[in-house]
Formats: C-alpha cells, sequence, structure tokens
C-alpha cells in the first residue's frame, strides 16, 4: 500500500515522533525539522526510480508525526540502504535513518514484513551472510570467485551459537 490515500490520515503521534528524532539526534545531531523540502534526497534515491519511495516525503509526514501510516505502507520496505540520502542533504538529515527506525517500529509491532527480509534473516542467522558467496561474471563472459579476484574467504560466525546470541541482544535494541 502506497502512501497517498492523504483522507486516511490521523492525528499526530508525538510520542513516537520525537523517540524517532531522538534516534536521528543521538546519531548524528539530526532532526527531521531541520528539512526544508528541497527533494534532494527524492532526486537521487535509487528506490525512488524503480519503486514509489520518496524520503523527502517520508521527512514531511516524520514532521507531522504520522508514524501509522509510513509503518503501515510497503514503500518503507523498498529503500536500499544506499545512504545517498544522507550523503546529499544539505541540511545533515538523513532519511535512511528515518527508514530504519520505522522498519524497526513495524517489526517491533508485529507488522507483517515482506517474506524476502525473512530470508535474509534466516540466512544472516545461519551463515553471517545476507546470501552465501556467489561468483561474478565478467564483462567477456567469464565466470570469477573471489579466489580469482585474489580476495581472501569471506569470515563467517565460528561459533553460529554465540553469534545468534549476540544477534538477538542487539535486534531488542529500542528504535
Ligand atoms: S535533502 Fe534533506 S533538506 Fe532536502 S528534502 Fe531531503 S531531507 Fe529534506
Ligand atoms: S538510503 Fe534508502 S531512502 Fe536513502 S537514497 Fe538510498 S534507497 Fe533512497
Amino acid at each position: 500500500m502506497s502512501i497517498v490515500d492523504l483522507t486516511s490520515m490521523g492525528e499526530a503521534q508525538t510520542q513516537l515522533r520525537k523517540e524517532i528524532n531522538e534516534r536521528l539526534a543521538r546519531l548524528q545531531d539530526e532532526h527531521s525539522d531541520y528539512c526544508f523540502q528541497c527533494a534532494k534526497c527524492t532526486s537521487g534515491c535509487e528506490a525512488h526510480k524503480l519503486l514509489e519511495l520518496e524520503p523527502h516525503r517520508m521527512v514531511a509526514l516524520l514532521k507531522r508525526g504520522l508514524i501509522d501510516e509510513m509503518m503501515n505502507s510497503d514503500v518503507i520496505w523498498a529503500c536500499m540502504s544506499c545512504f545517498k540520502c544522507r550523503e546529499r542533504c544539505p541540511q545533515k538529515v538523513a532519511p535512511v535513518e528515518i527508514l530504519f527506525a520505522l522498519k524497526n517500529l513495524a517489526v517491533a509491532s508485529g507488522k507483517q514484513i515482506p517474506g524476502n527480509y525473512t530470508a535474509w534473516l534466516q540466512s544472516v542467522l545461519s551463515i553471517g551472510l545476507l546470501q552465501e558467496v556467489k561468483s561474478v561474471s565478467t564483462r567477456d563472459n567469464k565466470t570469477k570467485t573471489r579466489a580469482d579476484l585474489g580476495l581472501p574467504d569471506a569470515s563467517k560466525p565460528t561459533d553460529p551459537m554465540k553469534f545468534q546470541t549476540m544477534l538477538s541482544k542487539l535486534a531488542v535494541e529500542k528504535v
């Protein structure tokens, strides 16, 4: 569901807005109020080109405290975490961090998350990586492994159980 139905928008959720802004301030002294809606973030957003994600709009909705409207939208899961919005912002606002906070809140409140996230999480828990290391194809159609490219083996957790416990502790960190 996209965030286009303005008629369904509810009351401002001031406490959640405060918590998200506190997270931004803790991270890099950022605050959504610094945003002046120039949309430089959206013009460089990789997810905007293919999907409906408009980072500048997310910041505007956060300023209004419309957190549920964002959390209930699939759009928040379209972010690729490329951090371009943070790099491009002249006001030091980081829409990507707002999206991280919204995704954490969505998971904490038991909302349905896209299936591929569950598969990635399962993979991280079992091998410490989003997916098994793959070979790459060169322009002249040759297949190269990490070893062929002179790269070391990708490291994996030596003690998977300990690794999973550590990850679980990190996951419960608030917003
Ligand atoms: S680039 Fe920064 S100031 Fe401009 S709209 Fe995006 S968040 Fe707001
Ligand atoms: S981090 Fe997410 S929101 Fe920011 S530019 Fe990249 S895809 Fe867009």
